[in-house]
């Protein structure tokens, strides 16, 4: 069995959040987010997250990371965020379009996660001076780039930081409940108890179609927030279809589901490949992506062999793995079983 571990929106939607979207389909609603299916979802949302919060639905990762750090920074803002994420590599320039024009500042730290310590030097640097940018804001992005997650401490010390130096926080939560199931915590306290202001809770690579919720845990950005999403053009007026999407995604733990189940996936595909001794793990994953080394020649023959991962980007061997909420085992045993037979065929040559 072939199987694809290019990325996790490969996958199309859960069967539960089409149905939804049929069924609120069905007659009239307010539009704009006036209807009742919006309500009920900032209501799940604050259930949650414990807190009574904000909820700005838009349809792309992208509009989700922009539209809430737009709200975080003046144009004559920084925003600090770790070199390799999605926000400085992936968006093009959405986050300048957004600002107006803000300064994207890329921090260091093992493991895509920003170093607390290379962060503090960043804060302070030139607060005041009108011919410099103004620090103002700081992304966190949980999953990493590379699949390892921050844990609370983690979190913490780089919140702390930030709120000392009077910075609002920001995460990247494209992959939350991945991160969540991996670190076992509530979400409350993988957010707000942990400083954070806004999250981009991310759900389209987990389940919905197109949809993902701005939550707003600093209500002081809510009024603004609102103004640049119409602004931006990501208010939409059939506001329910996107609802009735996350609704599902929150019914019956779906979303918990989904994410443990890319979660079990990717343990799985790391033990086979751990018991591979020509492949190294080059970060651990500890949600749905994996970075490893393969010796030359095993990408081709996994390739050749109908099976689809990103490799070439990066440094000579070294591919990405990524599982999803629909990934079959049998198609993780069958890639082990593939990797296992080019071993056993290079070292008899
Ligand atoms: C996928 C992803 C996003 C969102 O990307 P869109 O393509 O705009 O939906 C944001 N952040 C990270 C880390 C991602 O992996």
């Amino acid at each position: 069995m072939k199987v694809a571990f290019t990325s996790d929106n490969i996958a199309g939607a859960s069967d539960s959040v089409w149905q939804a979207m049929m069924k609120a389909s069905q007659g009239d609603a307010m539009p704009y987010g006036n209807d009742d299916t919006t309500a009920e979802v900032t209501t799940m949302l604050s259930a949650l997250f414990e807190c009574d919060v904000d909820v700005f639905l838009v349809s792309t990762g992208t509009a989700a990371n922009v539209l809430s750090i737009s709200a975080m920074t003046p144009p004559w803002g920084s925003v600090l965020c770790h070199s390799e994420s999605h926000l400085l590599n992936d968006e093009s320039t959405a986050p300048e379009f957004y600002t107006g024009g803000a300064r994207f500042v890329g921090i260091g730290g093992a493991d895509a996660k920003i170093d607390p310590v290379m962060l503090k030097k960043m804060v302070n640097q030139k607060v005041g001076d009108v011919h410099s940018c103004q620090p103002s804001a700081v992304s966190i992005s949980q999953v990493t780039e590379v699949g390892s997650v921050y844990s609370l401490e983690e979190l913490r010390a780089i919140t702390h930081v930030s709120k000392e130096a009077g910075l609002l926080v920001h995460m990247d939560g494209a992959r939350f409940a991945n991160a969540l199931l991996s670190l076992d915590c509530t979400p409350a306290q993988m957010t707000w108890k942990a400083g954070v202001d806004i999250v981009s809770f991310g759900a389209t690579k987990n389940g919905t179609m197109a949809a993902e919720a701005i939550v707003v845990f600093n209500k002081t950005l809510s009024k603004e927030l609102g103004f640049r999403r119409k602004r931006g053009g990501h208010l939409h007026s059939k506001m329910r279809l996107l609802s009735s999407q996350m609704k599902a995604y929150l019914t019956d733990d779906l979303w918990r589901k989904n994410a443990a189940h890319a979660n079990a996936m990717m343990a799985l595909l790391q033990a086979g490949l751990a018991t591979i001794s020509s492949v190294k793990i080059n970060t651990p994953a500890q949600a749905n992506m994996l970075f490893c080394t393969l010796p030359e020649g095993m990408a081709e023959y996994l390739l050749a062999a109908g099976f689809a991962f990103y490799g070439g980007r990066w440094e000579k061997g070294v591919v990405r793995l990524v599982t999803s909420f629909r990934t079959p085992q049998e198609g993780v045993e069958a890639f082990i079983d593939c990797a296992r037979q080019f071993e056993a065929g290079t070292d008899q040559g």
